[in-house]
C-alpha cells in the first residue's frame, strides 16, 4: 500500500489554498509528499473529477464501535443521560482482548478512510488489562493500535491517555476505569512505548499526549504530563457536561475552561474536546488561543452533551476539526451538516457559519480540514508543494454533484451528500481507497464479523 512510485493526478475541479481551481495536475511522490501543483495544465495521469484535501479525524476512542447501536434502551435511572451510557461502556471493557482491539481499531480506521477521512487522532485510553494489570508491555495496546494502521494505511496520531484519578477530589478509579489508570511514573514508561512502537509507521505518524480530563488528572500532573512529553499534540476532553463543569467549579472555583485558560499556556499544540459548556466569556477566550476545539456533533448529539456555541467561536477567529469519538456513526459529510443544523435550531435561522464569500459548506471543510491538520500535528491541510498528500476524490457521477462546480459540490456534499460521494482517498500518498471502497476492505470487514461474535459470547 506504500506509495512505491510518482503518482499523477488530474482533477478537473480541485480546491487549492488560493481557492477553486480548474483543470489541476497534482503529483506526488513515494515518501507521500506533494511535488508539483498546476492549474489549467494538459491532462496526465489519473483523471479526478473534485480533488479536496482530505481531513484528519481529530477524536476516536475506536474500541467504543463495538458498542454502537447498543445503548439505545432505557436503563433503571429515571432519565438516560451520558453517565448512564459511561456505565454501559465500563462493562463493556472487560471483553475486550488485544487481537479484539486490534479488529476493531482495524474496522474503525477503514470506515474512516472511506468516509473521506486520511488521518486519526487516536485518544488511546484502554491500556492494561481487565483488572487494571499492566501487560508485560506497557505499550501492547498501543501497539495493536498501530498495527491496526498498519492493515489500513490510515495516517495515525497517536494520544496515550494519562488517567489517574476517578474524580476531582482524587477518588480512587472505579472497576470499570482500571484498564485506563495509570500512576505518572507509569504513565511515562507507557508513553515511551507507545512511541517504539509507534516507529513500525511511515514517517507521517506522530506522537501527542491526552491528559483525559479534569477529572482524571489533577492540576500538577496536567502540568507534569505537558513538561514531561516536551512536543507534539496536547488533546484534553474539557466542559462536555453539566455535570462535569459543576463538578469543576466546586473543586476549582472556576469552570473548566475558564481553569485551563488561567492555568495553563494553551496554544496552538492544544486541542480540547467538546467544549459544549462554555459561558459566551469562555467561547471568545478559546477562539483567541489558537488552539483547536474538537468538535464531535455525532456524539455529541448521540449523549445529548449540547450545542456547541459555533457562531461566536468563528465570529471570534476560533479553529475547529472533527472527530468521531465514540464512533456510532462514521461520517464526514453527516458530521458537518450535524454541526450546521445545530446552530440553525438554536438560533432559528439558516446559513449559520456562511460568509459573503464562502459557502456555508466551504466555511465548514475548510476549518475541518485545517484544524484537523493542526491538531493531529500531520505536514497536510491544503493541495500544496511539500505537503503530505491527503487527499479526497469526489464521484463525478454522483447524482447530486452533476453541474455543480465550486463551492456548490461542498454544500452538495454536506447537505445532500453521503459517503458515496468519497470515491479516493490518499493518505500521504497512500492510495487506500479506490471505487469508494478500502483496499483491504473484505479481509478487515471479516476480521470485525468475527470478533465482534466471539464479543457478544463472552458479553
Ligand atoms: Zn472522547
Amino acid at each position: 500500500m506504500s506509495a512505491s512510485t510518482q503518482t499523477t493526478l488530474f482533477a478537473k475541479q480541485a480546491l487549492l489554498p488560493d481557492g477553486w481551481a480548474r483543470n489541476v495536475v497534482v503529483e506526488f511522490s513515494a515518501d507521500g509528499r506533494i511535488t508539483r501543483v498546476e492549474s489549467n495544465a494538459e491532462p496526465a495521469g489519473r483523471a479526478i473529477a473534485v480533488l479536496l484535501p482530505s481531513p484528519s479525524n481529530l477524536h476516536s476512542h475506536a474500541f467504543q464501535r463495538a458498542m454502537a447501536g447498543m445503548s439505545e434502551r432505557r436503563g433503571p435511572e429515571p432519565r438516560d443521560t451520558f453517565w448512564t451510557w459511561r456505565q454501559i461502556m465500563f462493562c463493556f471493557l472487560d471483553v475486550f482482548r488485544p487481537e479484539d482491539v486490534e479488529a476493531i481499531a482495524a474496522f474503525v480506521q477503514m470506515e474512516m478512510l472511506e468516509a473521506g477521512y486520511s488521518a486519526v487522532a487516536e485518544f488511546h485510553y484502554l491500556h492494561h488489562q481487565p483488572g487494571g494489570v499492566p501487560y508485560a508491555s506497557l505499550g501492547e495496546l498501543s501497539a495493536r493500535i498501530v498495527a491496526a494502521a498498519q492493515t489500513t494505511g490510515i495516517g495515525l496520531t497517536l494520544l496515550p491517555v494519562f488517567y489517574q484519578y476517578g474524580g476531582l477530589d482524587g477518588r480512587p478509579l472505579t472497576q470499570g476505569q482500571v484498564r485506563f489508570g495509570s500512576d505518572f511514573d507509569r504513565f511515562a514508561k507507557l508513553h515511551q512505548e507507545a512511541g517504539k512502537a509507534l516507529q513500525a509507521l511511515p514517517e507521517d505518524a506522530v506522537l501527542g499526549v491526552a491528559p483525559h480530563s479534569l477529572r482524571a488528572v489533577s492540576a500538577e500532573d496536567l502540568s507534569q504530563v505537558v513538561d514531561y512529553v516536551g512536543n507534539g499534540p496536547i488533546h484534553m476532553h474539557l466542559a462536555e457536561q453539566v455535570a462535569e463543569v459543576d463538578e469543576v467549579l466546586a473543586s476549582l472555583n472556576q469552570r473548566p475552561v475558564e481553569w485551563l485558560l488561567d492555568n495553563q499556556d494553551v496554544n496552538e499544540r492544544w486541542c480540547l474536546i467538546h467544549c459544549t459548556q462554555m459561558t459566551p466569556r469562555e467561547t471568545v477566550g478559546l477562539a483567541q488561543t489558537g488552539a483547536v476545539v474538537g468538535l464531535c456533533p455525532i456524539t455529541e448529539s448521540s449523549l445529548g452533551d449540547g450545542i456547541f456555541d459555533g457562531v461566536r467561536y468563528l465570529d471570534n477567529g476560533g479553529r475547529f476539526g472533527i472527530g468521531s469519538d465514540s464512533n456510532i456513526r462514521i461520517s464526514l459529510s453527516e458530521e458537518l451538516r450535524t454541526l450546521e443544523y445545530s446552530q440553525r435550531l438554536r438560533d432559528k435561522c439558516r446559513a449559520s457559519v456562511a460568509t459573503e464569500i464562502k459557502s456555508t459548506g466551504r466555511v465548514l471543510f475548510d476549518a475541518v480540514v485545517a484544524g484537523g491538520a493542526q491538531a493531529t500535528g500531520r505536514k497536510s491541510g491544503a493541495i500544496s508543494e511539500g505537503q503530505f498528500a491527503d487527499l479526497v476524490a469526489l464521484d463525478g457521477n454522483a447524482i447530486d454533484l452533476e453541474g455543480r462546480v465550486g463551492d456548490d459540490v461542498l454544500d452538495a456534499f454536506v447537505f445532500t451528500g453521503d459517503d458515496c460521494m468519497v470515491v479516493d482517498v490518499w493518505s500521504a500518498g497512500r492510495h487506500v481507497v479506490t471505487g469508494g471502497r478500502h483496499v483491504r476492505g473484505a479481509e478487515i470487514r471479516n476480521r470485525y464479523r468475527v470478533t465482534m461474535k466471539a464479543l457478544r459470547e463472552r458479553l
